[in-house]
């Protein structure tokens, strides 16, 4: 896995690079804009340029992470066309800036069925408005409340109800911490290795294309998002230490989002490697 962490924007989205190499991660995973508020600035020509050279430097892949205020199945027409919008603004970024992907909460409803629906309309007219390879990734949830996304039939279901070509940009994040949280029981050799067999059945692994690296501060199947360092929480060192050197990921980037120690972060996964 190429280790990486969710770093800072202030002063421009070039300067997460710089944030990262500091923290010694390998891969950065951004906002494309401004994450507390509906209104953001296009990123000025310049900067897009300053972001394209720094990816070059380094050589670090990034992702980028939707901003929490959309819900793309709120029963409440005018929230849901915003956040529709608001994903295809921020895919259009991705292409912009040059990263590959844009991963998402797909939202909340009470019916699920309908919200499978609702969320396959707004990343199609995205993908649809937004040409190029920019990939959207469906986050697997906490499944916090309504939220949707924390079975993986679920997320199978968004994913196929995006028609053909549109579907070939839609890929899946799989967040440590939210899917222990949903009731999938990685923190065991036992249960890490049906968790991924239980994804790959039902989503197909060759659709993963990205992780969140957090442990879980509340108990199995607490329905709770709330992220812990490395091996501090109720998943423990196990099942990262089980990441880290299974070959099937290899080539994927794992996002640290901790928010802070970082790089204290990233050398506990580091001395896990074998
Ligand atoms: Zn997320
Ligand atoms: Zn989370």
């Amino acid at each position: 896995m190429i280790l990486g962490a969710h770093e800072g924007i202030a002063g421009g989205v070039s300067r997460a690079f710089e944030r990262a190499e500091l923290d010694t991660a390998q891969a950065i995973q951004i906002f494309v804009r401004n994450p507390r508020g509906w209104a953001s600035k296009p990123i000025e020509d310049e900067e897009v340029e300053r972001f394209r050279s720094e990816a070059r430097r380094t050589g670090m892949p990034s992702a980028a992470h939707s901003i929490y205020l959309a819900n793309h199945a709120a029963a409440d027409p005018e929230l849901r066309v915003k956040s529709w919008g608001a994903l295809a603004d921020e895919l259009g970024r991705c292409e912009q800036l040059g990263i590959s992907f844009l991963v998402f909460h797909p939202g909340s409803n009470a019916d699920v069925d309908g919200a499978v629906k609702l969320v396959a309309e707004g990343m199609e007219r995205a993908i649809d408005a937004v040409k190029g390879k920019a990939r959207l990734l469906v986050e697997i949830t906490a499944g916090q409340g309504k939220s949707l996304g924390w079975r993986f039939e679920q997320v199978a279901a968004i994913r196929e109800a995006v028609p053909g070509a549109a579907r070939r940009r839609v890929g899946v994040c799989f967040d440590t911490c939210h899917a222990f949280a949903a009731g999938y029981d990685l923190s065991t050799p036992e249960g890490y290795a049906s968790t991924f067999r239980a994804f790959d059945e039902v989503i197909g692994l060759e659709h993963l294309k990205a992780f969140h690296l957090n442990d879980c501060k509340k108990p199995l199947g607490c329905r709770v998002d709330r992220h812990e360092h490395i091996g501090e929480g109720a998943l423990g060192r196990e099942p990262f230490r089980l990441l880290v050197n299974d070959p099937r990921f290899e080539s994927l980037p794992g996002f640290l989002e901790t928010e802070m120690r970082f790089r204290e972060n990233l050398d506990v996964l580091r001395s896990m490697r074998r």
